[in-house]
């Protein structure tokens, strides 16, 4: 079973209320057998719109050790809802025997090997999104929108 990122899929669940929908992730998912989607951040609680949050002091791993929080632009501490979605969907992913996850590439929640920094500048740096790297730490695979665009060019 595959895990897909809620937004990907057309689903208005971003902090804006718009969607990330993914033809190259549509097309990848054609002959793929049965998905599942969800939402890191909805699934913690939090609502639309939201933020725009990112990680403050570290990336999604640091984040689950404890050494950084997430935080809007207004400074509001939204780590707590954060650590309880990646929580929600890794439960999510046991109770579905989940092994690939397709997620949401930049995303505080779904980021996979980038990030934003925390400065809300715009500058990425190397590292997942809390419920990513929640899964990661499980074994669960993940590939980022923005790889299966690659292959599909
Ligand atoms: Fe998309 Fe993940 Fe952000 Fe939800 S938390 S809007 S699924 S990137």
């Amino acid at each position: 079973m595959i895990l897909v990122s809620a937004c990907l899929l057309g689903i208005d669940c971003k902090y804006n209320g718009s969607n990330s929908l993914s033809k190259a992730v549509l097309e990848f998912l054609k002959d793929k057998g049965s998905f599942v989607v969800c939402c890191p951040e909805l699934l913690g609680g939090l609502s639309i719109p939201r933020g725009p949050y990112e990680i403050i002091g570290g990336t999604g791993k640091e984040v689950i050790e404890g050494k950084a929080r997430v935080e809007s632009d207004r400074g509001e501490d939204v780590t707590e809802e954060f650590l309880k979605g990646a929580r929600r969907t890794l439960e999510f992913v046991e109770q579905n025997d989940i092994e690939l996850a397709i997620l949401k590439s930049g995303s505080p929640s779904c980021g996979v090997d980038r990030v934003y920094d925390g400065t809300f500048s715009g500058t990425l740096i190397k590292g997942d999104g809390v419920a990513a790297a929640l899964l990661r730490s499980k074994g669960v695979r993940l590939i980022s929108d923005e790889e299966v665009e690659k292959w599909q060019t």
